[in-house]
């Protein structure tokens, strides 16, 4: 069994609903074991315009899966939650359900379909604040960084550049907007 970090986001819909259905469905599979859930947090949108608030939150499951498998059973779950995937256009759209492999153990992948860790990890404040409630001593197998250091170093980040805005508030799962 590996453990595998996921990133979960949703800016459409009941997206804390979303978020608590996927999990609950990737917990169905019979080689996924669901260990923590985040709790969820509300941010404004990263590196897109758009007016609807994303809910992010971060899952530590255990899988007997390897990494495509696992990648897969994600695609197919974020499209029963009918994410539409035939939009051609690159960079971040509107999206009901997005499943992310942040952390697979230790693997590293840089192939185009999956990229292990995660390459945005650091730059998104929205993985970080959920990692930070998880486990701030993990550390990203291929920087060697801690979640902690990476979370201080963004912070200071968007603290000196006003270019950069990202603003995200922890939440609860039980509690409406
Ligand atoms: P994003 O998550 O970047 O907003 P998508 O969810 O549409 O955008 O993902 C685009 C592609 O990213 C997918 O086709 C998938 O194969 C690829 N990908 C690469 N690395 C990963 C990863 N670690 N987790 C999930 N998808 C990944
Ligand atoms: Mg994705």
């Amino acid at each position: 069994m590996e453990k595998v970090w996921l990133g979960l986001g949703s800016n459409l819909g009941d997206s804390r609903q979303i978020l608590q259905r996927a999990w609950k469905t990737l917990g169905n599979d019979q080689d996924v074991t669901l260990v923590v859930l985040s709790s969820p947090y509300t941010s404004s949108p990263v590196g897109m315009t758009s007016d609807n608030c994303f809910v992010n939150a971060v899952g530590i499951i255990e899988t007997r899966r390897d990494p495509l498998s696992l990648l897969r059973l994600l695609q197919q779950v974020e499209k029963g939650f009918g994410r539409d995937k035939k939009t051609g256009s690159a960079g971040y759209q509107d999206r009901l359900l997005d499943l992310d492999i942040l952390y697979f153990g230790n693997t590293q992948n840089s192939t185009r379909e999956l990229r292990l860790p995660h390459p945005q990890i650091a730059n998104r404040l929205f993985v970080l604040a959920p990692l930070m409630e998880l486990d701030p001593l993990h550390r990203n197998p291929s920087t060697r960084k801690t979640v902690a250091q990476m979370h201080s170093e963004l912070l200071l980040q968007i603290e000196n550049d006003e270019t950069i805005f990202q603003e995200i508030k922890r939440s609860s799962w039980n509690v409406k907007e």
